[in-house]
């Protein structure tokens, strides 16, 4: 039994070994990645359900290798963040959203929002407003149309510092949503403190609609919860017909989807937008 236990100890501290490398091995690849301009951003619209027209866009990161590999932002931006460079390569989404947006704007497209993922290693850095600040003045981005997205999980942690963060972020004047909103476990009274704009069903409670009765239930409430508090509420992942109407019935006002469209490169969204806009 002793040498089983010693084996399983030797080949536990191995694999960790393997994955310790593997991580070091990505984060320099990222890093490099990053100076040879192997990362780009991709925009998926997200549309009025009950109009079917484009309001805004999400920016999402993606990494393709000289090989033609992509590689998941589920899977680099943990490494980023670990590694710090999430704080550059940040700063760098944040800049490159705001200036499609800008470009959008002189194509004529004035109504549109640009959603932002932000990491929690982002926010925490002390030089965030700046660089928000900075984005927003050097590309001339207008802030009314620009939206933060933070994850709730992170709006639980530390709630007075975030109180006070979110109530600085708002006067730049953009806006903040809680992504994967159903996920974590904010209560009521909390999230009335925050200065928040937009709850984002997460896309799992998506997913549940189509299943039971029981399977909306959490959707449903998060629309009431948004009414109640007076705040817009988006549906992400919808990918099929089923389940934007469902939404729309339970009175979602915006979604974000596979059914609407794909994250596409700013060539593209701007060739969709104006395809769009000429039905
Ligand atoms: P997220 O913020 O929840 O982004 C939504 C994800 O759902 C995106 O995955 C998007 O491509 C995917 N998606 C959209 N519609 C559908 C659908 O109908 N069905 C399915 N199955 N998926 C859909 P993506 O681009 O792979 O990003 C994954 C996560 O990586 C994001 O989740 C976000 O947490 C993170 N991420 C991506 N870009 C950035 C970034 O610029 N900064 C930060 N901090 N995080 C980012
Ligand atoms: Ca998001
Ligand atoms: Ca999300
Ligand atoms: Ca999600």
């Amino acid at each position: 039994a002793k040498s089983q236990q010693r084996a399983g100890h030797f080949y536990f501290s191995r694999s960790m070994g393997v994955e310790i490398r593997e991580r070091v091995r990505m984060m320099h690849a990222l890093r490099t990645a990053f100076g040879q301009n192997q990362l780009f951003v991709v925009y998926q619209p997200q549309i009025d359900l009950a109009t079917r027209r484009p309001m805004g866009a999400e920016a999402l990161l993606r990494w393709q290798t000289p090989d033609g590999k992509f590689i998941s932002p589920d899977r680099f931006i943990p490494i980023a963040e670990y590694s710090g460079l999430i704080i550059d390569l940040g700063a760098w989404v944040m800049r490159t959203a705001c200036q499609e947006l800008v470009d959008l704007r002189k194509a004529g497209h004035l109504d549109f929002m640009m959603s932002i993922n932000v990491s929690q290693v982002q926010f925490r850095h002390p030089h965030f407003l700046e660089t928000l600040r900075k984005a927003l003045e050097e590309t001339g981005a207008p802030p009314e149309y620009v939206e933060l997205e933070i994850t709730e999980s992170m709006a639980m942690e530390e709630p007075d510092m975030l109180i006070k963060m979110l109530g600085q972020i708002k006067q730049t004047g953009v806006s903040i949503a809680i992504d994967d909103f159903g996920t974590g476990f904010s209560s009521l009274s909390y999230l009335q403190r925050l200065q928040i704009d937009r709850l984002k069903i997460d896309r799992a409670f998506v997913t549940e609609i189509t299943g039971s009765a029981r399977g909306s239930s959490i959707a449903e409430m998060v629309i009431q919860l948004g009414r109640n508090l007076g705040l817009a509420v988006i549906a992400e992942g919808v990918e099929d017909e089923r389940q934007a109407q469902i939404l729309q019935a339970l009175g979602c006002p915006l979604a974000q989807g596979f059914l609407f469209a794909r994250p596409m490169t700013a060539t593209a969204l701007n060739g969709w937008l104006n395809n769009d806009t000429l039905e």
